[in-house]
């Protein structure tokens, strides 16, 4: 054992960051050297990984999102746990939109795009179907999902004081006499048929509101919705932190519902790799998630909140005034329409939230996307059957498993399935049986 960790010791000293690599000698000369060698920090750490977790590369380039999803990834960079597991040349990479983070998946990272990164699902899954990528397959693993809640529904200021919130009691009526003046409700999404989508459907549909017929839908980037929800081009917006807080915050609009309250603990955005690069390299692909699910748990302690606001908000990340995201990373928002909401389980989460694990990618929330994709006829109906082969052709828990265990992590879940799914509206999701949720759904095309 002591042999391989000198091997291994010698190969990361010969490729770690000069930075990295003084902080290890600083460490080295403050404790005099043991027989066996102690792990005192993240740096020092990852010089003792066992010869059969040496990753294969250590660069890899995953694309992201300027919003809360993306932290852990930003974290596991910038408090080196990607560097603890080996892997020191992770580049992290600020996608333009969503659509351009598919193209960049689609052509990889020796072409000048990317590995994978963060995705909104079911993406992941109709970039492997060639559904969004020209019925080019790319197939990709879902491999750790980041986190959940942190995404709201945005409405504009000029619709207050009409009772849209979670639940609209005159909804149909609201909508109905907008569209009979000819100035339907528009809501607005930064990529279509994927989580935000899901999330305003959900909400009307909910309410007793086709989304297909009673408003209009549509794609906007999220550069453009401050400046669309201000000159009356768009009704509503579906995004992550900190857009939501950003409109209230400038009084432009107000915070109808918190996906936190339509699903408690939904799925929301995920990590997924192109496969090829998976099945090249197994072991770096461990490293990642364990990487990023040490830094789930960082980011998880409130503690460190105030720190990983600095550390994301800056211009290299999001580039915008930390004091945005100050409340809602707490779980308190201000929802701007007189309703306030301050309960720490409601903010956005990474390791643990009140259902059990958020990083494990469970089978059963891809099978509710596959689900919702069939309700609003995104996919056609027999994908329904074909969902189980799938999901386990691109789900890889196994990997997950693989990590957690490795690393020591507790928490790790027992099944694929989460159990039986409750939404506000008391709907109910069973993964054994998605028909009968699809029969139980008044509003639907399927
Ligand atoms: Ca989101």
């Amino acid at each position: 054992m002591s042999n391989f960790n000198h091997l291994s010791r010698r190969r990361f000293i010969a490729t770690a960051g000069a930075t990295a690599l003084s902080s290890v000698l600083l460490k080295a000369c403050g404790n005099p050297p043991e027989d066996k060698p102690t792990i005192t920090s993240a740096n020092v750490a990852r010089i003792n990984l066992p010869a059969e977790q040496v990753p294969e590369t250590t660069k890899v380039k995953l694309g992201y999102l300027p919003i809360v999803e993306a932290a852990p990834l930003i974290i596991a960079k910038e408090k080196g746990f990607f560097a603890k597991y080996g892997m020191t040349d992770v580049d992290i990479s600020k996608q333009a939109n969503w659509g351009a983070a598919r193209d960049n998946v689609k052509i990889g990272s020796a072409a000048g795009g990317i590995d994978g990164g963060q995705w909104q699902m079911p993406m992941p899954y109709l970039i492997s179907e060639g559904i969004i990528t020209d019925n080019l397959k790319v197939p990709m693993y879902v491999l750790l999902q980041l986190n959940t809640q942190g995404n709201a529904i945005a409405v504009a200021d000029k619709h207050k004081g009409k009772g849209l919130t979670l639940k609209v009691e005159k909804a149909k009526e609201f909508f109905e006499k907008t569209k009979a003046e000819g100035a339907k409700f528009k809501a607005a999404y930064t990529f279509p048929k994927a989580n935000q989508e899901f999330w305003i459907r959900y909400w009307l549909a909910a309410n007793g509101v086709d989304p297909d017929t009673d408003i209009e839908l549509l794609t906007v980037p999220a550069a453009q919705t401050v400046a669309n929800m201000k000159t009356g081009t768009m009704d509503a917006f579906s995004t992550g932190d900190p857009w939501p807080y950003r409109i209230v915050k400038e009084k432009i609009g107000f915070i109808s519902a918190l996906t936190a309250e339509i699903w408690k603990a939904h799925p929301e955005e995920y990590l997924a790799m192109r496969a090829d690069w998976v099945d090249k390299n197994p072991k770096a692909t461990k490293s990642m998630l364990k990487a990023i699910m040490e830094a789930q748990q960082w980011c998880d302690n409130f503690d460190n909140r105030k720190e990983l606001i600095q550390i994301v908000s800056t211009k290299n990340y999001f580039g915008v005034d930390p004091e945005i995201l100050q409340e809602p990373m707490m779980g308190k928002y201000d929802m701007g329409d007189g309703r306030t909401i301050d309960d720490k389980s409601m903010a956005p989460l990474y390791w643990k939230d009140a259902k059990g694990n958020v990083s494990y990618p469970y089978q059963s929330h891809d099978l509710w996307f596959l689900t919702e994709s069939v309700r609003w006829g995104f996919l056609p109906k027999d994908s329904l059957a074909k969902a189980k082969d799938l999901i386990k052709k691109v789900n890889r828990e196994d990997l997950w498993r693989e990590a957690a265990k490795e690393a020591g992590f507790s928490d790790i879940p027992t099944s694929t399935s989460r159990g039986i799914e409750e939404f506000f509206d008391g709907t109910k999701f069973d993964p054994e049986n998605p028909q009968a949720y699809l029969d139980s759904l008044k509003i639907k095309k399927a």
